[in-house]
């Protein structure tokens, strides 16, 4: 039998952590031996109202089955606050797990601007408050392991959700960010999208399709993505659920190039369209230089080539 992942000595952050996805990593890491902040403003699944009980009824089950764990009561958007709770309870941080969210979908012809605020607050302004305080910890101790939490509406988009799938899309830049300025310190951040019942889904999915979608499910890949065992895998991007795990990445096509000359018309591109959306020849880029030594390769071509 493979030895089991622990965390012991570690200290976890979990945002969102009194129900759905955030309960069940709390209480795996804390079984696993780690001391969980357990954070939960206790509002409904569209942000209204708060309650100190979501976190408390996890720190309870914490606590009683011999596990360590505090609670924090703060939104995500004063995640200085919730890192400063791991600091006073536990004296660190080692890990952060971005996974507060809520919902407020409506059809773009709809939207309001508190709509759209709501959602980027305690998605995008969220996550980036708690790393950004958790961050000189990890830099000084050259450890630091972050999970964000996307949503297959961010990466494909999703009707009546225009505010969410930006703030999720959002989470793919800052961890490929987080990523590339983390490694040189042990830092490593992925992001997940991950598909599970909740109180999320449960209005828009069948029952039976909720059945097969426990959030115990999604926990152990990121248990593995946190782990000190994983010193490699960073920046990755991964649709998980159902026992179901997969990795995603950017394809480009092999692209058209046109000489930057009064040949370069829209007519010419419409000519040429379908080398623009051919993917015969894919390309995988993963930072902004691809781009620049394509162009580069490029001019070393000569005119008839191009
Ligand atoms: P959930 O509603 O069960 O859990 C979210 C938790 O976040 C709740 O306990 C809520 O009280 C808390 N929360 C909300 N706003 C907060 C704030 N400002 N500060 C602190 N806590 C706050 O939903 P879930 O399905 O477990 O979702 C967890 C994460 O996964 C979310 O980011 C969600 O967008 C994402 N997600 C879930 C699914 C899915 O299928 N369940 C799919 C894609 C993405």
């Amino acid at each position: 039998m493979a030895e089991q992942l622990r965390y012991d000595g570690q200290v976890v952050v979990v945002t969102g952590a009194g129900g759905g996805l955030g309960k069940v990593y709390a209480l795996f890491f804390a079984s696993r031996g780690a001391s969980v902040v357990v954070n939960d403003l206790g509002g409904s699944f569209k942000g209204e109202g708060n309650s100190a009980k979501a976190a408390d009824v996890v720190v309870d089950e914490i606590r009683a089955a011999g596990g360590k764990a505090v609670a924090n009561y703060d939104s995500v958007e004063f995640g200085d606050r919730i890192i400063d709770t791991a600091i006073k309870a536990f004296g660190r941080v080692d890990i952060l797990l971005n996974n507060a969210g809520i919902l407020r979908d409506v059809s773009f012809k709809n939207i309001t601007d508190q709509d759209w605020d709501l959602i980027n607050k305690v998605h995008v302004k969220g996550a980036y408050k708690c790393a950004r305080a958790a961050w000189p910890h990890f830099r000084k101790q050259k450890y630091g392991r972050v999970i964000n939490t996307a949503s297959a509406a961010g990466l494909f988009g999703n009707f009546g959700q225009t505010n969410y799938s930006s703030a999720k899309l959002a989470m793919v830049g800052f961890t490929e960010t987080l990523a590339k300025e983390g490694i040189k310190y042990n830092i490593l951040a992925n992001v997940i999208a991950p598909i599970a019942a909740s109180r999320m889904t449960e209005t828009v999915m069948p029952p039976d399709m909720l059945a097969h979608l426990r959030p115990d499910w999604v926990v152990p890949l990121v248990a593995t993505l946190v782990h000190k065992s994983n010193t490699t895998e960073t920046g990755g991007i991964f649709e998980v659920g159902a026992g179901h795990m997969a990795k995603l990445r950017w394809e480009r096509s092999s692209g058209l190039l046109l000489k930057a000359d009064d040949s370069y018309t829209p007519s010419a591109i419409i000519k040429n369209w379908s080398k623009v959306v051919d993917f015969s020849q894919p390309q995988y880029p993963s930072g902004p230089n691809d781009f620049l030594t394509l162009l580069e390769d490029s001019q070393k071509l000569g005119p008839s080539e191009q």
